[in-house]
């Protein structure tokens, strides 16, 4: 195993203080609906919105002290761009953020105000990975990646640590260092426990790679999970082996079943983006049916407020 529990209990002592300890609160409504308690883990409420900033922090916390004068850098805009800036900022440590010219304005504010020093170079993604590339290579900076990662994957693996031992998990499944990091702290504590990936049905690279038995590519669709979105990498080393070796099962989501977990949720106040709504959404399908005490990864916050508006005030 790449990452063991060992990993994930140091990475948990690391990073303490550094992270809120979210809580785990019981969906009534789903409980009282499924015969089962069900739990939600409010990764939602930890700071910039995610759970993402467990595994920045670790790594960080990670490097030796001349790796830590250079700094970090990666191409992420989204939560792992957020959380790595703020980490980073947390820690003294400086931080960059490569997009590219596509990246809208309010995005790269957002990244900046973060405190991240941003570069802006070509018009695709794969541009902005070749910029961390020449930054790691030119300016000896660390690269932090947003999943195939030890210490990314034992940093989000702490959750793991924080839910007890139900008899299934639903974790929200991209490039799969949440649900590697959650499936190995939970195999290790409870092996019974089901450990269960959801994601969307269009543009799940994981699912397709887990499916071919070998990384693969996929054509990338818009989602209401759009955290989701992404490849896993062609090269992937640590997600790819984990999640083949420890997942119980992959589930994929219709759209319309993403936006019934956001509603399901949002009834209940907690304000999460679709990617956060993926376990909620399963059990209201019927695709995960609950044999015991299950526990939701709810994986975070950040959706736009007139999207998440829009979506509460559609029918059913
Ligand atoms: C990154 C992210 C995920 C997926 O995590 P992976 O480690 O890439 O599988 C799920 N939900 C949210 C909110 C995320 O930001």
């Amino acid at each position: 195993m790449t990452v063991t529990l060992d990993d994930i209990r140091a990475a948990a002592e690391r990073i303490r203080g550094h992270v809120v300890e979210t809580p785990l609160v019981r969906d009534e409504a789903l409980s009282a609906r499924l015969g089962q308690p069900v739990w939600l883990k409010c990764e939602y409420r930890q700071t910039t919105g995610a759970f993402k900033l467990r595994g920045a922090t670790n790594a960080i916390l990670s490097l030796p002290p001349a790796a830590l004068a250079r700094g970090v850098v990666t191409a992420s805009t989204g939560n792992h761009g957020r959380a790595l800036a703020h980490a980073a900022r947390a820690l003294d440590v400086p931080a960059t953020v490569c997009l590219s010219r596509l990246v809208p304005e309010n995005k790269v504010q957002a990244i900046r105000d973060l405190g991240a020093a941003v570069r802006i170079t070509g018009a695709s993604q794969d541009e902005a990975m070749q910029e961390v590339a020449r930054a790691v290579a030119q300016q000896g900076m660390t690269e932090i990646p947003p999943f195939d990662h030890q210490a990314v994957v034992a940093g989000q693996g702490t959750i793991g640590l924080e839910i007890g031992t139900p008899e299934a998990v639903l974790v929200p499944l991209s490039g799969g260092g949440l649900a590697a990091g959650i499936a190995v702290a939970v195999k290790a504590l409870s092996p019974g426990t089901r450990v269960i990936g959801l994601t969307m049905e269009n543009g799940a690279a994981m699912a397709a790679s887990l499916a071919a038995g070998r990384p693969v590519e996929v054509a990338e669709t818009a989602s209401l999970a759009d955290s989701l979105g992404g490849g896993i990498g062609l090269q992937n080393r640590v997600t790819f082996p984990l999640c083949r070796d420890l997942l119980d099962e992959v589930i994929l989501l219709t759209e319309a079943e993403i936006a019934q977990g956001i509603r399901h949720l949002g009834r209940a106040g907690h304000v999460v983006e679709g990617a956060a709504s993926v376990g909620a959404a399963a059990l209201l399908a019927g695709k995960v049916v609950p044999q015991g005490p299950t526990v939701i990864i709810l994986s975070g916050a950040n959706i736009d407020p007139a999207l998440h508006a829009r979506i509460m005030a559609e029918a059913a």
